[in-house]
């Protein structure tokens, strides 16, 4: 960017990509939005709706545009390409978006010029890996929200549990978004103290936070609220460089001694994107999930690599 202005670009004007605008929209937080869909119908509408908001609440201008729009971008975000069905699992969505995005990394390649990539798009670990290594930008400035999302749900379940407020709950789920995902009971405070709670109940309270954005899924089609309101906050932490501790996912170089894939790990981020990847002691079952989740999405990456998709 060459003034104080920020621009935000969004790939893909569904429920998702519409979401986050909104919610940039409702929190004011960047200057400038600009919509890319293939479906310049839809952007159109989802940008009249939302504009149509009072104009005290914030000023955003937002713009159905094209791939040459998101020149001076301060962030890129990916929300494009389908959602999963009831039943599917977010890895089956695995060749059909890996093909959107391979699209798309090519446009965005021809006017890129600096900017932080935030993928959202699923399998949000495997598209940003693909991300990564197309892009070849410097270490820390593509990235996914990962597991910020499971993290935002495992607050709020075990918050319930132990009938305390929110902010009073500290707690990350790490490794896949996705069905491998790692709730780490290990770092787990209730205001600042450790949870008391029996190995059975730790596992329902598992569960249930691993299966939440299906069962969404099988009462409303799909989940968007939830993800809006934690992009947002990311962008928030990017756009006004105020670091943010996160379990987002990158491609990790040795951490956790976890090379050449990309899975969530709480990482500081501020407006260079992933400042640091911060390393946090796991119990010794946390540390064999999270390898085992590590293995799983090197196989899918691997199988791409066979199905000749480039990554
Ligand atoms: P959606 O179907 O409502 O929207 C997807 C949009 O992508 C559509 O408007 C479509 O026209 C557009 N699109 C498709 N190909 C495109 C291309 N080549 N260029 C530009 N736009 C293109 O789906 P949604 O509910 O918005 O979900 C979007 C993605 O976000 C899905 O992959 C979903 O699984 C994912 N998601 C991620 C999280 C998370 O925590 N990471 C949470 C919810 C949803």
């Amino acid at each position: 960017m060459t003034n104080n202005k920020k621009k935000v670009s969004i790939i893909g004007a569904g429920f998702v990509g519409s979401g986050i605008a909104y919610a940039l929209t409702l929190k004011n937080i960047a200057d400038e939005i600009v919509l890319i869909d293939i479906n310049k119908d839809l952007a159109n509408a989802e940008i009249l709706d939302i504009q149509h908001g009072i104009s005290d609440i914030g000023d955003t201008k937002i713009i159905n545009g094209d791939y040459c729009d998101i020149v001076d971008s301060d962030l890129i975000i990916l929300t494009a390409g389908r959602n999963r069905k009831d039943g599917e699992t977010r890895l089956d969505l695995t060749a059909d978006n890996t093909r959107i995005t391979q699209g798309i990394v090519r446009n965005i390649k021809e006017y890129y010029n600096g900017g932080i990539v935030l993928v959202v798009s699923n399998p949000v670990d495997i598209i940003t890996y693909f991300v990564t290594k197309q892009l070849g930008l410097k270490r820390g400035m593509v990235f996914g929200s990962g597991c910020v999302l499971d993290s935002s749900r495992f607050v709020n379940v075990v918050s319930g549990y132990a009938n305390v407020g929110l902010d009073s709950v500290e707690a990350f789920v790490i490794g896949e978004h996705g069905e491998s995902q790692i709730p780490v009971w290990s770092n787990v405070r209730v205001k600042g103290e450790p949870i008391s709670i029996s190995e059975a109940e730790k596992a329902e309270v598992t569960k249930k936070v691993r299966g939440i954005g299906a069962e969404i899924i099988s009462k409303k089609g799909r989940t968007f609220y939830g993800i809006s309101t934690c992009v947002c906050h990311i962008a928030d932490s990017i756009l006004n460089n105020r670091p943010a501790k996160l379990s987002v996912t990158s491609v990790l170089e040795g951490e956790y001694d976890l090379f050449d894939v990309a899975l969530s790990v709480p990482s500081l981020i501020d407006a260079s994107g992933v400042k640091e990847i911060l390393k946090i002691e796991l119990d010794e079952k946390e540390v064999q999930e999270l390898a085992e989740s590590a293995k799983g999405l090197k196989n899918v990456i691997e199988s791409l690599n066979s199905q000749n998709v480039q990554v």
